[in-house]
């Protein structure tokens, strides 16, 4: 018989597991997350797969009792030995090559963060990447830590309405049921800081997120002793107005430096992730002016403390605030400050002293940073023409530079995707993986990061076409079911006896084409239906239909966003493509990783040059899910001609209708002669040869190259460390 746990024994596995609940290494883990499933399969589905809140339903003697079955203590013992692995690790590449960061750390200020669909504090790409940054630093041993807000509605729930037109609810988050920890001060009570806005003093306590090695800070104006127009000022990701958003804008930007010092830390560099941040370079040349410099000092070494990353060449994507607001709104910090008003203003302008300019937080970010990128090479070219004015300086010697962004690739990768690539790692029946075995032992995420790894894909020995294609055949099966369950959800009518109705929808067999993002308009949601009657044909072709699964938010105040939703859902119930095009509600991180690793294609039609980047392409790969994209943000880097397909030309014309009916003209061009013949151009034993070797390109010359670990090193070498 087996010996049962002591008590002190369970008591530390029971600690043990609540710490991993509160700490979201588990959402890039696949065996802690199989953990919490265990527990309670039903609430892991239903509570957004969300560790914290699983462990809560679960109650403590249920747990005690799981812990006495010696299979699944033993589960426990084994990922909490990794996690405990994971957070003490010296030997880290941040070790190796940045150890100086462990003691003055990074300093990574963002607006939103993405980082798990339980916690919805993101709005949509810009916060989805600053999430897989946090995960990539955690993940490369870096001294970092994140300052954001913790938004208590967060962003949007989505619904749409019977005349097909979006609605918007929030869900208020109950910080004990997600994954972050309140945090204190050295006597053990509710850290609380305060920033001045408009004529107040506003107070905030703080949540931290565990990302990994990585702490994230939330700020929180949520108490008692602020007016409630100041509790209020952390409620929505971008909610309110202007006013609103300048004062979200000095709580992250005042307030966050305010929180860093109260925490003891020194950070050596200051990272704006777009210019929201911006309001922090204040705060830095006020603890010099304070300490005794002049104010030239204060800001030519503040100057030297900060980094900038510009992430839109969209206008609307740069905040500017008028001389009114700006006045209203810092009149009493502006008193610490002793930075004379108008000197203030003209940081915020292209030329200081013309007064109808208003204040833009890109600008102030500009002139107090010491290193500025955008987000791909294009983006750079477009940014540097964007603020050429600023530098009066020929175009190519404006200094902003480019590092193109990337993805955490194992929190992006689908739960039955990695088992089926660790499998590949430990079948050592082939000399390759044998090598594999002693250069990562073990260490699967070593493994899955390496570019040695993604080259192996070109070897039928490591994984046969057969293999690759069942792939492909069980996560669309994955994506058809998911889809399914959601229409039934997200349509209040539908009653047990209709669901027979919805095994109807979607083609196991059929080419599936993915659209999902942002509903802003430069993105074109609906730019493939322009070619209604052809894209009919397509999809009601016996033989080789095609099949469309979109989804997206549109921001609430963006009615021409809104419009193109309603046009695709009203195009969904049409009766020729009724069941070929779905629409899925609420987008998220859980949404975008179902369609990213089943749809076959990946479609992305933006307006070129406005895609700064995009990431969304850069989570198919590794799923063998092909791009099919305008050669714009970082598909114009990633495109090889061999490696998925491009859309149109590596240019763009002027004139945005002649742009608009181009791109459609090549998009089905594309479509119809390259895409659809190559995916049914099968062989006897029905496998698309030709079509698998694109997959196993893209694998190999896409995934290592677009991850944020590439991306974080690239930023290290070249801005973090680097005075
Ligand atoms: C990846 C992602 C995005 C960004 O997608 P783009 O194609 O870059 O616009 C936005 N929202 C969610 C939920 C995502 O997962």
């Amino acid at each position: 018989m087996k010996k049962s746990l002591t008590i002190a024994e369970v008591n530390e596995l029971v600690t043990g597991i609540n710490k991993l609940s509160r700490n979201l290494w588990w959402s890039w883990n696949q065996e802690a997350q199989d953990l919490f499933q265990q527990l309670s399969p039903r609430g892991w589905q239903h509570l957004f797969h969300n560790a914290a809140a699983v462990l809560r339903e679960v109650s403590e003697y249920e747990l005690r009792v799981h812990l006495q079955d010696s299979e699944f203590a033993n589960k426990v013992k084994a990922v909490l030995k990794d996690f405990d692995h994971y957070l003490t690790d010296q030997t880290t590449w941040g070790h190796k090559n940045a150890p100086a960061l462990h003691k003055n750390p990074v300093a990574y200020f963002s607006a939103e963060f993405g980082f798990h669909e339980s916690l919805p504090i993101s709005a949509g790409g810009l916060g989805i990447l600053a999430g897989d940054h946090a995960k990539s630093a955690s993940d490369l041993g870096l001294g970092f830590v994140g300052i954001g807000l913790f938004y208590r509605e967060g962003y949007f729930q989505q619904a749409i309405d019977s005349n097909n037109w979006q609605t918007e609810y929030y869900n208020p988050v109950d910080p004990k049921n997600v994954p972050v920890e309140p945090v204190f001060d050295a006597d053990g009570d509710r850290l609380v800081c305060s920033v001045e806005i408009g004529m107040n003093v506003v107070a905030f306590q703080v949540w931290r997120v565990n990302v990994g090695r990585v702490p994230i800070y939330l700020l929180d104006t949520n108490l008692p002793e602020n007016e409630q127009l100041y509790r209020d000022l952390t409620t929505r990701v971008y909610g309110g107005d202007t006013t609103t958003r300048i004062m979200q804008e000095i709580l992250l930007g005042i307030g966050g430096i305010r929180l860093l010092r109260a925490l003891g830390k020194e950070p050596s560099t200051f990272h704006m992730n777009e210019g929201h941040a911006a309001f922090l370079t204040l705060e830095l040349v006020r603890e010099k002016i304070a300490a005794g410099k002049t104010l030239a000092e204060a800001q030519a070494i503040t100057k030297t403390e900060c980094i900038f990353t510009t992430h839109t060449p969209v206008e609307a994507g740069h905040d500017r605030f008028s001389s009114e607001l700006m006045n209203y709104s810092l009149q009493r910090y502006i008193l610490q400050l002793q930075m004379p008003f108008q000197e203030l203003l003209g940081l915020g302008r292209v030329k200081p002293a013309d007064e109808k300019e208003p204040f833009c937080m890109t600008v102030l970010a500009l002139k107090l940073s010491r290193a500025a990128n955008a987000v791909s090479e294009l983006h750079g070219q477009v940014s540097r023409h964007m603020w050429q004015n600023l530098y009066g300086v020929p175009e190519a010697q404006v200094p902003i530079g480019h590092i193109t962004n990337g993805i955490h690739l194992l929190g992006w990768m689908k739960g039955s995707v990695r088992q089926f690539w660790r499998r590949k790692l430990n079948e050592n029946t082939n000399g390759g993986t044998q090598l594999f075995r002693e250069k990562f032992g073990s260490d699967w995420a070593a493994a899955v990061n390496d570019v040695e790894f993604w080259q192996k894909m070109t070897d039928p020995a490591f994984v046969s076409d057969e293999e690759l294609w069942a792939l492909r055949y069980s996560l669309r099966r994955e994506l058809i079911e998911f889809a399914r369950r959601r229409l039934i959800q997200q349509n209040p009518r539908v009653t047990p006896g209709d669901y027979i109705r919805f095994d109807h929808l979607l083609n196991p067999d059929a080419l599936t084409i993915g659209f999902a993002r942002r509903f802003a308009t430069y993105k074109r949601a609906p730019l493939i239906f322009q070619q209604f009657d052809n894209i009919v044909k397509l999809v009601r072709d016996k033989q080789r239909p095609v099949q469309f699964v979109f989804a997206g938010k549109a921001h609430p105040r963006d009615d021409e966003g809104k419009r193109f939703i309603q046009q695709i859902i009203h195009l969904s119930k049409h009766s020729e493509l009724a069941g070929s095009l779905v629409f899925i509600e609420n987008y998220d991180i859980h949404v975008a990783r179902q369609m990213v690793s089943g749809c076959d294609i990946w479609l992305n039609n933006p307006r070129r040059p406005l895609e700064a980047s995009g990431t969304s392409g850069m989570k198919a790969s590794c799923h063998g899910c092909l791009g099919f994209s305008i050669l714009d943000g970082w598909w114009r880097e990633g495109y090889d001609g061999t490696n998925g397909f491009a859309i149109g030309e590596d240019s763009h014309s002027p004139n945005v209708e002649e742009q608009d009916r181009v791109d459609s003209a090549h998009l089905y061009r594309t479509l119809t002669e390259q895409v659809v013949p190559q995916f049914f151009n099968r062989d006897t034993n029905g496998i698309p040869r030709q079509w698998i070797q694109r997959i196993r390109r893209a694998m190999c010359t896409l995934v290592p190259q677009f991850t944020t670990d590439r991306m974080v090193k690239e930023y290290t070498n070249r801005y973090y460390l680097t005075k």
